[in-house]
């Protein structure tokens, strides 16, 4: 039930049996696929059902005793969830998984299952707005402490781990700024002194980027974004080491935050194009990076894979590409952000990321306008700051657009 690769009615098909074939990653996102039904079905069939049937008392006795892997009910297990699950557990190079009704649910749930009254949660400063009102509002509630650390001062992280700190949770590249975190280091750091290392992987997917290569114990994604990747559905997923799997998922069995079977299906079909789409996204995305980096109207472009990115050697060593975010700070500030959404004729203005079309966000006065100014600096969101998801459109009508904006700023 929690996917394993190819356990539970899951097979690789393809026209033989796979046997003893291993085929790559990206191959396994495209071919594995529920058993195929007596309709002999060729694309995935949606099992849209709240619950199974059983033949009879025994067989039912056995599911419920967690003696079978038979589905029970859809809040536990569903086959169109589990592909979608076996598939994220192949890309990541994990043990298992367990997919939910949204990142942050994937997220929570990483939390509440393994941490207690008691623990300590370290966290990596720049993360997701609701990641930090969980940490912050939600986890003392339950008596779990935590601290932040900065992203861009890895040197000041293993003074900040205590005692009682049970994991390090951090996300790379940090939203919105871009900054990276050194996988391999971090790895090292949290198996020296013995605690999890949950990291949310959401902006590189797994096609560009594999914590758990790096020593990651559990990996975290909004399925939302570049997942599903045309704006639809929402979902999320956690992947990593069977045993905290297995805790992640008695926790969400019960409590409830399942993903949708109508959703799993849809992110799973996504899934078999990840890999290209992502390709193309970073190859605009470092196009139009590459051609602003001068522009007179900014101060600075920041993409992973621009040479003049801080932790560009970072960025070579743990991402296959840039990906598909960028960003920038004009030297106008907050107000010439808000022109220069105002401005722009394609691009659209919406709370999203990952999606085919390009999305502009100017976070100082949307998704981060309640934090203080001060706040906002400590996690290097400067008031022009504007973060460009690109899309799958020709590279030369995003930038043509931007650069029309940036006239009228
Ligand atoms: C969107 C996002 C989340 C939360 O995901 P939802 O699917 O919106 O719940 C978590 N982490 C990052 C980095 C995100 O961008």
């Amino acid at each position: 039930m929690i996917g394993e690769g190819t356990n539970h009615g899951k097979s690789i098909q393809t026209k033989k049996p796979m046997e003893e074939q291993t085929y790559h990653p990206i191959t396994q996102a495209i071919r594995t696929q529920t058993e195929r039904t007596q309709e002999m079905e060729h694309a995935t069939p949606l099992f849209l059902t709240s619950s199974f049937v059983f033949d009879n008392a025994e067989d039912m006795r056995a599911a419920f005793a967690d003696e079978t892997e038979d589905n029970i009910y859809s809040r536990f297990s569903n086959p169109s969830v589990q592909e979608f699950t076996d598939k994220m557990v192949a890309l990541e190079g994990a043990e298992a998984g367990f997919a939910t009704a949204s990142g942050m649910s994937a997220v929570f749930a990483s939390f509440m299952a393994l941490l207690k009254a008691g623990d300590h949660l370290l966290s990596c400063n720049s993360i997701f707005g609701s990641t930090h009102t969980v940490i912050t509002k939600y986890l003392p509630k339950y008596g779990i402490e935590y601290s932040y650390v900065p992203a861009d001062k890895p040197e000041e992280w293993e003074a900040a781990i205590r005692p009682n700190t049970k994991m390090l949770y951090i996300e790379t590249p940090t939203n919105p700024g871009l900054d990276l975190i050194d996988l391999e280091w971090v790895g090292q750091l949290t198996k020296k002194h013995n605690i999890l290392l949950n990291v949310d992987n959401c902006f590189a997917t797994p096609v560009n980027q594999k914590p758990i290569d790096f020593g990651a114990d559990l990996v975290v994604h909004s399925a939302t974004k570049w997942i599903d990747g045309q704006g639809r559905v929402m979902g999320g997923v956690v992947v990593g080491k069977k045993e905290l799997i297995k805790d992640i998922y008695l926790f969400c069995r019960s409590t409830g935050p399942a993903l949708s079977p109508f959703n799993g299906w849809v992110l799973s079909k996504s899934l078999e194009t990840l890999d290209v789409r992502m390709e193309r996204h970073a190859g605009n995305a470092l196009k139009i990076a590459t051609a602003l980096q001068d522009h007179p109207k900014l101060s600075w472009v920041k993409y992973p894979f621009l040479p003049s990115h801080p932790q560009y050697a970072i960025a070579q060593k743990q991402m296959q590409n840039g990906g598909g975010l960028l960003c920038f700070e004009l030297t106008g500030g907050l107000e010439s952000g808000r022109k220069f959404l105002d401005s722009l004729k394609m691009l659209s203005l919406t709370a999203n990321l990952g999606d085919t079309r390009s999305i502009a966000s100017h976070p100082a006065s949307t998704t981060h306008a309640k934090l203080t100014e001060e706040e906002r600096l400590a996690v290097n969101i400067t008031p022009g700051l504007i973060r460009i998801s690109v899309g799958l459109e020709h590279a030369d009508d995003i930038l043509n657009d931007i650069l029309q904006a940036l006239e009228k700023c």
